[in-house]
C-alpha cells in the first residue's frame, strides 16, 4: 500500500535549506491511511502531512502533522504515534514508573542528557521544515529536553527518525517485542482493546 513519492516531493525531501536528512521511512498519507488512523484513534487525525513510519503490515504507526492545525491551534507533537498495539505497550511501561527513573538518569548521566538535548533540537528542526508556530517555538515533545514525560511522543520521534536520534526512546523500544529494530506487525493482538487512553 506504500507508494514511491516523487523525488521533489517536499514531504520527503525536507524543507529547502533544511540541514536534516530526509525522514528515512516517510511516505504520503493516502485516503486509506486517514481511514485507518480514524479507527486507530477513534477520531480524525488533523493536520496530517505524511506517514512517518508504518507498521510491518503497512498501517500508519507514526503520523507527521503540521505545527499548526487548520483552526490555528499550535500542535507541537508533530510526530504522533497512532499504532494501537504499540501505544498500549508503551502505556503499560509508563504505568510502571519508568519515566521517573529515566528522568533521574538524565540528571546523573551527562552523556545521555546531551544526546537527549540533541533529540530535542532535532525535533524542533524537523518540525520547522513544515513551518513554525511561535507559541511552541522552543517546545518539542515528551518532556524534552530535560525530563521524560510522555514515552509515546518520544517513541514517535525515534520511530520516524530511526535509531540513534533519541536514546531514551531507543532504550524503551528495545524492550518491546516487535518494536525495534524493525517494526513487526502485532496488529492482530489487540484488535479488541481500546486505545488512546492516556495520551
Ligand atoms: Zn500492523
Amino acid at each position: 500500500m506504500t507508494t514511491t513519492p516523487a523525488a521533489d516531493d517536499p514531504r520527503t525531501a525536507g524543507a529547502p535549506g533544511s540541514p536534516l536528512p530526509p525522514l528515512p521511512f516517510e511516505s504520503p498519507a493516502t485516503a486509506e491511511d486517514l481511514a485507518v488512523m480514524r479507527e486507530q484513534l477513534g477520531r480524525d487525525m488533523r493536520g496530517v502531512v505524511s506517514i512517518a513510519r508504518r507498521c510491518g503490515c503497512g498501517r500508519p504507526a507514526v503520523v507527521r502533522t503540521r505545527p499548526r492545525l487548520e483552526d490555528g491551534t499550535p500542535f507541537p507533537t508533530s510526530l504522533y504515534l497512532t499504532l494501537p498495539w504499540l501505544t498500549l505497550d508503551i502505556s503499560r511501561i509508563e504505568a510502571t514508573g519508568t519515566m521517573a527513573e529515566l528522568t533521574a538518569r538524565l540528571d546523573d548521566d551527562e552523556e545521555l542528557a546531551a544526546a537527549y538535548r540533541s533529540a530535542h533540537e532535532r525535533y524542533i528542526a524537523r518540525r520547522e521544515e513544515l513551518g513554525t508556530a511561535a507559541e511552541v517555538d522552543h517546545v518539542s515533545a515528551g518532556g524534552m529536553p530535560s525530563r521524560v514525560k510522555c514515552l509515546h511522543a518520544l517513541a514517535g520521534q525515534a520511530l520516524a527518525e530511526g535509531p540513534g536520534i533519541n536514546p531514551v526512546a531507543d532504550e524503551v523500544l528495545a524492550t518491546i517485542p516487535g518494536a525495534a529494530p524493525e517494526l513487526v506487525c502485532r496488529c492482530a493482538e489487540d484488535a479488541t482493546d481500546t486505545v488512546g487512553e492516556t495520551r
